[in-house]
């Protein structure tokens, strides 16, 4: 056969025979790739290590260490779970075993409930398939002969995704006597999956459609080496420990009311002192920093939410239907509209902006039920909003002023790693070319300046403007969804905003939406995370508890708490008549910064016995002193 070209990594050309296979290459490169090699790419498109070339292409050989070689490892790890369940529990059927991020599942349609020790079977199962070292075959057929082999099988749900194919040639995988519909591409045989770990059980609906079938859904991981699986399993530990919904209940900060309705969080006392504390923070640095704090309403005609456009296009996400003297009123689910009708409350001209509008806006969207989830996913939520009204040439202080915001406070809070997006112009946008060009070199300009890298997703953006998002790492280096500067081409030209330049001429200013913490919900939900429910003392709901040995000493602990209150630290006392070492454990799982023991030693001295939170016994110290000092952290928010 004639010889073809074969285009390599970083353009090194090779000749091969035609009908040479991924795996051959891989071969001829190094013992050791072909080893690693786990499937390849052919002028862009994924395939099989046993894919053969028949013409001049650009070849890559894709291995274990590669992001898309996990993946494959994963998927493939599906396929072998479905064949242990299929083998375990007959007649199961098989709907759909994709990898997800950090693993893969499998959905099972099963009368009977799938239990965790069925999933130790189930991994004894999978053990054995891949010890036997049972190659992934490639089968290709026409769309009917699959349907016919499926509804032999029983595979009803099989047949419905072929039904839907328009291709008339379709692609099976076959490991042992397991069959799947699957585009591929898999890993050569079982052999190659090295850790691998089923994790649970969920219900999930066929297709993510409620009106469907709840079928048992296996969620399971695999890594490369057993050492990352043991790492990420501990991570996982870890965050299940860490889970806000948990430690929420537990340091009794806020709960969601089955009585109200589920999506909507009531912020419990110690939950609302931690609010309260960074909504002081936040309100004082926006002052600081120009902006204007302003309140607007919880409703609004549905006329309001025509003109902004939301009935169009939200309308699935909004609360509506609110009748009041026959007109239809709507829960707000953005403030933008309410920031708007402000500015325009008056004749605005160039001397008036920047204009800073910032508000808590409480917002309400709908969410489906089977996505909320503890105050992360929510359906009544406080955004902390702020909507920027400039003029071109004060464009580029303004996003930088915002991006200097968001780092600051995201620092302060502890956040010190992020992930930058920036998302620029999809095909259809509204607003001019110039418009967009002059916003997405301004928001590019500011991160460089800040001295952040960034991701560009190029066409990504939403069609009413540019945007950053940032994205914030936590302890655990779980990525949350933190602060946005996104244009807006869209409402100001809806609204009619527009300005007075110098010219004497009227101008649409620039708007730019942006949010920091996002939400105080969410954003509450990942603090908690974050400090696994150990608040920093300028945030702990409770920043020093005085414990009385004896009785004898209640009334020196009392005119303690008198003087720390005044003081503005936050305290409580515990005089239960309880052992002192019983009051320090229970303070320490409340993860309480400072614990003052007061005995009739220390009220003669005027002194404290003191312990921290993470340091232990501090030892006697004169309460002027500890005043000083909690005082000093909690200025400088530590
Ligand atoms: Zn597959
Ligand atoms: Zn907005």
């Amino acid at each position: 056969m004639a010889d073809i070209k074969v285009i390599l990594k970083d353009g090194y050309i090779k000749e091969f025979p035609a009908g040479v296979s991924i795996r051959e290459i891989a071969y001829s490169l190094g013992k050791k790739l072909a080893e690693q090699a786990i499937a390849g790419k052919i002028d862009g498109k994924m395939v099989d290590l046993d894919q053969k070339i028949l013409s001049d292409s650009q070849i890559l050989i894709i291995t274990i260490e590669d992001e898309e070689g996990l993946d494959i490892l994963r998927h493939s790890t599906s396929h072998i779970m479905a064949s242990a369940v299929r083998q375990l529990f007959p007649g199961v059927k098989v709907a759909i075993g994709p990898s997800i991020e950090k693993g893969f599942y499998y959905d099972f349609d099963r009368d009977e409930t799938f239990v965790p020790e069925d999933l130790e079977k189930i991994e004894e199962k999978m053990n054995e398939i891949i010890a036997a070292d049972i190659p992934f075959e490639r089968l290709e057929m026409n769309k009917q002969e699959a349907i016919d082999l499926f509804k032999n099988l029983g595979e009803i749900y099989k047949v419905e995704l072929l039904e839907e194919i328009a291709d008339e040639k379709v692609s099976l995988y076959k490991t042992g006597d397991f069959l799947d519909l699957c585009r591929g591409p898999h890993i050569p045989s079982t052999k190659k999956i090295k850790a691998f770990k089923l994790l649970s059980i969920a219900g999930a609906y066929w297709r993510g459609n409620e009106k469907n079938k709840m079928l048992q859904r296996i969620y399971g991981t695999a890594f490369k080496s057993k050492e990352e699986l043991e790492e990420y399993l501990r991570k996982l530990q870890e965050a299940v420990k860490r889970d806000h919904r948990k430690i929420g209940r537990d340091l009794d900060l806020f709960s969601i009311q089955e009585e109200a309705g589920p999506g909507l969080v009531f912020w419990h006392q110690k939950g609302a002192a931690v609010r309260k504390v960074i909504e002081d923070f936040w309100k004082e640095e926006h002052y600081r920093r120009g902006y204007e704090l302003v309140n607007s309403p919880h409703i609004a005609r549905s006329h309001l939410w025509k003109i902004s456009g939301h009935l169009d296009f939200y309308k699935e996400n909004m609360f509506s239907g609110i009748d009041i003297e026959g007109q239809e009123y709507i829960l707000k689910p953005m403030n933008c509209p309410f920031h708007i009708l402000i500015y325009k409350s008056s004749r605005r001209s160039y001397r008036d902006l920047p204009m800073r509008m910032a508000e808590m806006g409480t917002v309400y969207r709908y969410e489906r039920s089977g996505v909320l989830h503890g105050m992360l996913r929510v359906r009544g939520f406080t955004q902390d909003d702020a909507h920027i009204f400039c003029t071109p040439e004060q464009l580029k202080d303004e996003v930088l002023g915002c991006v200097d915001l968001a780092e600051f406070i995201m620092k302060t809070f502890g956040f010190f790693e992020y992930e930058i997006n920036l998302a620029t112009r999809p095909e259809k946008f509204a607003g001019t070319s110039e418009d967009w060009d002059v916003a997405e070199a301004t928001l590019r300009a500011a991160l460089v300046e800040k001295n952040l890298s960034f991701i560009v997703d190029e066409g990504g953006a939403v069609f009413y403007g540019p945007k950053i998002d940032i994205k914030i790492k936590d302890a655990l280096g779980r990525l949350w969804q933190g602060p946005t500067i996104q244009f807006d081409f869209n409402l100001p030209g809806r609204f009619d905003v527009t300005y007075i330049g110098q010219d004497g001429n009227k101008h649409t200013p620039y708007m730019v939406h942006r949010a920091i913490l996002g939400s105080f919900e969410r954003f509450m939900g990942c603090l908690i995370e974050h400090y696994a429910g150990a608040f920093p003392t300028w945030l702990a709901p409770v920043q020093a508890r005085i414990m009385p040995i004896t009785s004898r000493t209640q009334e020196y602990a009392m005119n303690i708490k008198k003087t720390l209150e005044a003081e503005g630290i936050r305290t409580d006392i515990d005089d239960r008549s309880e052992k002192i070492n019983l009051k320090i454990r229970e303070a320490q799982v409340e993860k309480i910064p400072y614990m003052l023991i007061v005995g009739e030693k220390e009220e003669s001295a005027g002194n404290v016995a003191l312990r921290s939170r993470s340091k232990g016994d501090l030892g006697p110290k004169p309460l002027k002193d500890f005043i000083i000092e909690i005082k000093d952290e909690i200025k400088s928010r530590r």
